[in-house]
């Protein structure tokens, strides 16, 4: 026996709505077993995971936070490229209502449906839904708090006799009472969008501050948290991380093409 299967998390984009040429917009691929789970979509995804030698033909399920354009304008492109090479296996969506819709207006002008199945999966801002993935993970997805319908979601092994979890939060102003179901993560991703100085810009456009993600992962009693999701005005995340770590000490930054234990 070789011991736990892995678990860990790919960045593919770490920045926010507007575009800079130093930073992506927000995916995540998370890899456990034979799973490959896609989080966000944001434009430039496809290249992301092309540029890493990521291989794309794996990922059967992909979770959706919201329907801002950073976090899934890459979906169109992405889903055409399977139809083109040929899938013929269902893709799993976890997204909120709408993007069905979105999907179905989009294809029904380019030519006609997919070659493969898309399934999708309703989230809601309101209530936490669970779902099995392939008998191997607990998927929820948990309301976040931004500026249209949003959750964020929390990934937990099932067949380990020692559960492991990673949990993606973005985008959400500072909720204190999330930590109650992140309470014991392994891996904690929460948005930064600012450092504290700009707690008023966080407030006002649904967003929190690096030092809030430290609290979330001081009150879950996260083994380690991952920030990202970085204004386009911040050319560095020097202050983001000094900020976070005199809060939550086992803090990094989320940088493109790294690849992160979920756990030890
Ligand atoms: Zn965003
Ligand atoms: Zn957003």
């Amino acid at each position: 026996m070789s011991g736990v299967p892995p678990f860990e998390v790919h960045v593919l984009g770490s920045g926010s709505a507007t575009p800079v040429p130093w930073r992506n917009p927000s995916s995540h691929l998370l890899v456990y077993n034979q799973l490959r789970i896609l989080i966000d979509c944001g434009e430039g995804t496809q290249m992301q995971l092309l540029r890493y030698g990521l291989k794309l033909g794996r990922i059967d399920h992909i979770c959706i936070t919201h329907l801002h354009g950073d976090h899934y304008f890459g979906l169109p492109g992405l889903l055409t490229a399977w139809h083109l090479t040929g899938r013929t296996k269902p893709l799993h969506l976890y997204a909120p209502a709408g993007l069905e819709e979105l999907l179905q207006l989009i294809f029904s002008h380019s030519g006609g449906p997919m070659g493969y199945p898309l399934v999708f999966h309703q989230t809601s801002p309101h209530q936490v839904h669970e779902w099995e993935i392939e008998g191997q993970l607990l998927l929820k997805s948990l309301p976040i708090a931004h500026r249209i319908p949003t959750t964020g979601f929390l990934f937990s092994t099932l067949l380990e006799e020692k559960k492991a979890s990673y949990a993606y939060i973005s985008d959400t102003v500072y909720l204190p009472e999330l930590a109650r179901n992140l309470y014991g993560v392994d891996l904690l991703y929460h948005e930064a969008t600012f450092t504290e100085e700009l707690e008023h810009k966080a407030i006002a456009t649904g967003h929190s501050t690096a030092r809030q993600a430290a609290l979330i992962a001081q009150a879950s009693n996260a083994s380690q948290l991952l920030i990202g999701h970085f204004s386009a005005r911040y050319k560095d995340t020097f202050e983001h991380l000094e900020e976070a770590v005199a809060v939550f000490s086992a803090t990094s930054v989320a940088e493109e093409g790294r690849c992160y234990k979920v756990r030890d």
